[in-house]
């Protein structure tokens, strides 16, 4: 299947590269949030967050951390977003793992919260179901 973001890894198409190294590139969105809105992408293709490996997960991280105070410093944001959208249904558009940092300034957009304290109705229950699937995965976890 055509994918944009191995078209890009492979300069078979434009974008604005800011790193590259063997393994990760980043690149500024095609339809920034604000400026400086940039991708951090693996080189190798995988669909999702859930299917990068670990280690290569740890590098990308790191090249975002990396990344994220550079872009902030350049266009003097006063915060920053890093944000990884996972299925249709949380906007992602494209299935090729990446993360979003996207710079932020005061008052230029709000995210609502659902709730605004611990005694609201059902956090124990979602915090208990976490913690239960969470035991479960403890022998795939090497952090
Ligand atoms: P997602 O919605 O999957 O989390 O993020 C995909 C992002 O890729 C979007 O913000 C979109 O603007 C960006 N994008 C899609 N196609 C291209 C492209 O051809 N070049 C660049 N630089 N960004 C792209
Ligand atoms: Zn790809």
């Amino acid at each position: 299947m055509e994918c944009i973001f191995c078209n890009i890894v492979n300069h078979n198409a434009e974008a604005e590269i800011i790193f590259e190294d063997d393994e990760i590139i980043a690149f500024l969105d095609i339809q920034p949030i604000n400026y400086g809105h940039t991708l951090v992408v693996p080189k190798k293709h995988y669909d999702n967050f859930l299917t990068v490996p670990q280690e290569e997960l740890s590098r990308v991280i790191k090249t975002v951390q990396y990344i994220a105070g550079a872009v902030k410093r350049s266009v003097k944001a006063d915060g920053f977003n890093v944000i990884s959208n996972n299925g249709e249904s949380a906007g992602q558009t494209v299935y090729h793992f990446h993360f979003h940092i996207i710079p932020r300034f005061a008052d230029d957009f709000t995210f609502k919260p659902r709730f605004k304290n611990y005694t609201d109705e059902g956090i124990k229950e979602y915090a208990d179901k976490i913690r239960s699937v969470l035991s479960k995965y403890k022998d795939i976890y090497n952090g």
